[in-house]
């Protein structure tokens, strides 16, 4: 009686519907690529050219369309679109996988060097949600696009090598944290005081007033060709510079920086790879600026996704404007991002039954939100049903949550902007240990299932 009654979520590991070395071997894929993929731009280089390996072809070469084309475009170097053309008129609706590749992280200021105590520092303004704490006493490493007076463009990419060196942003030592110790976690650490650490020998120049700074302005200009003005027409972000590890006796999860949401963009990527010939048009959209409210021209409620999708209507023959409304109006989404795994060190902030487990499968979540389902996109019973029924055809492992206690903080993704567009949309991605951290922690199985979940809803 139980049995057929009762929901009991099923744990990967013990499931036959998943093979553990598949599991593994798909894993080693994406760890590799979150090694070499460190920032939106970087993530958009590595996606072209697997898109270029898997026969996708740029968006602007094209003269005309027709069911099976595969085809990307690039959105200002921080976001791309990956389409397979369907079987079906598009009017009849695309199918989407939407994910965020930009990740917390911390920008250098527009105006950053600066020397002090005998060392050079550059100053940061943080990006996204982040606990500042995180971020002090551990290596660092830049990556960014520095546009020259003459316009030229020199990207850096320094610290994730073996034997490159790294920066740093100093902590305080507990022998002189009594003060800081009384303080709230929220005053303790000043978002002003994010400063990177840069180098520490002066330029051999009696007349320099900042020899320390100079050097490292001399070692700029001698392997970049900058100046310090160059600064102020760059984008340097300061990630962590550690590599993804298996955690883990048994080697069951993988740890690492920027896994919200690349892991989700990793899978749908490689979902879109696998898609051949579908009935319906099959996207995958991958978005800058998630973390930071999706806004933006790179972001997702800029309007390039439906410029792009007007570009593939016209060139399949239709009409740019009701096409793409029709379009949208029967596609179908999922808001692929991370979720919150029950964590049992901070047990008090789940509400267990609603949570996610790790290695229980792909996460769905009917709504996000704070409050009171404040600002979120609460999906249908219907299309919840859908993709219920969808998944469990196709031996996809997969459990819902929400984002922790109700009126316990919240969040939200990109689902409210595509849902905003006439889109049935749900958030559907991996559940993640330590999110926003440097050593983020997902399960290798909750990664394959997510991957198993996009593969079978683009198809
Ligand atoms: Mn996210
Ligand atoms: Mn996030």
């Amino acid at each position: 009686m139980e049995k057929t009654l009762s929901y009991k979520r099923q744990c990967a590991w013990k499931s036959d519907k998943a093979n553990k070395d598949e599991i593994f071997m798909f894993c080693e894929g994406y760890k590799s690529f979150l090694n070499s993929a460190r920032t939106e731009r970087e993530f958009v280089l590595c996606a072209e050219k697997a898109a270029l390996q898997n026969g996708f072809s740029a968006l602007q070469n094209k003269d005309s369309l027709k069911p099976g084309d595969r085809v990307y475009r690039i959105n200002r170097g921080k976001g791309i679109l990956m389409a397979v053309i369907g079987s079906e008129d598009i009017e009849k609706g695309a199918h989407i996988v939407g994910a965020h590749i930009d990740s917390p992280r911390l920008d250098l200021k527009q105006n950053p060097l600066y020397e002090d105590g005998e060392t050079a520092l550059v100053k940061t303004h943080y990006y996204g949600g982040l606990r500042k704490y995180q971020w002090l006493a551990t290596p660092l490493a830049m990556h960014g696009r520095v546009v020259l007076a003459n316009g030229n463009t020199v990207d850096i990419s320094i610290g994730d090598e073996d034997d490159d060196f790294t920066f740093t942003i100093s902590d305080l030592l507990p022998h002189l944290a009594r003060e800081q110790g009384s303080k709230t976690l929220r005053d303790a650490f000043d978002a002003e005081n994010l400063n990177v650490i840069v180098g520490s020998i002066p330029v051999d120049d009696e007349e320099s007033k900042k020899p320390i700074k100079d050097a490292v302005l001399q070692y700029l200009n001698e392997n970049y060709g900058m100046v310090e003005e160059d600064f102020l027409s760059a984008e340097i972000e300061m990630v962590p510079a550690v590599r993804v590890r298996d955690v883990g006796f048994d080697r069951s999860m993988i740890g690492g920086p920027a896994q919200d949401d690349r892991v989700c963009a990793y899978t749908a990527m490689q979902a879109i790879f696998e898609t051949k010939n579908p009935k319906h048009t099959a996207i995958c959209l991958l978005v800058d600026k998630e973390e930071i409210g999706s806004m933006g021209n790179t972001g997702m409620q800029s309007r390039f996704f439906e410029n792009t999708l007007a570009e593939i209507c016209c060139l399949l023959g239709k009409s740019a404007s009701l096409s793409v409304r029709r379009c949208l109006s029967n596609a179908k989404c999922l808001s692929a991002d991370v979720n919150a795994a029950f964590d049992p060190n901070f047990a008090g902030v789940y509400e267990k039954s609603n949570a996610a487990l790790l290695g229980h499968g792909v996460t769905i979540s009917k709504y996000t939100g704070h409050g009171g389902k404040a600002e979120s996109s609460d999906a249908s019973a219907e299309f919840m049903g859908e993709i219920r029924r969808l998944f469990n055809a196709n031996n996809v492992i997969w459990q819902t949550a929400e984002l922790g206690k109700v009126d316990g903080g919240g969040g939200g993704t990109i689902a409210q902007y595509v849902a905003n567009l006439d889109v049935d949309t749900i958030d559907c991605g991996t559940a993640l240990l330590s999110m926003h951290s440097p050593f983020e922690v997902c399960s290798k199985a909750d990664v394959y299932m997510t991957y198993r979940a996009y593969k079978c809803f683009l198809q």
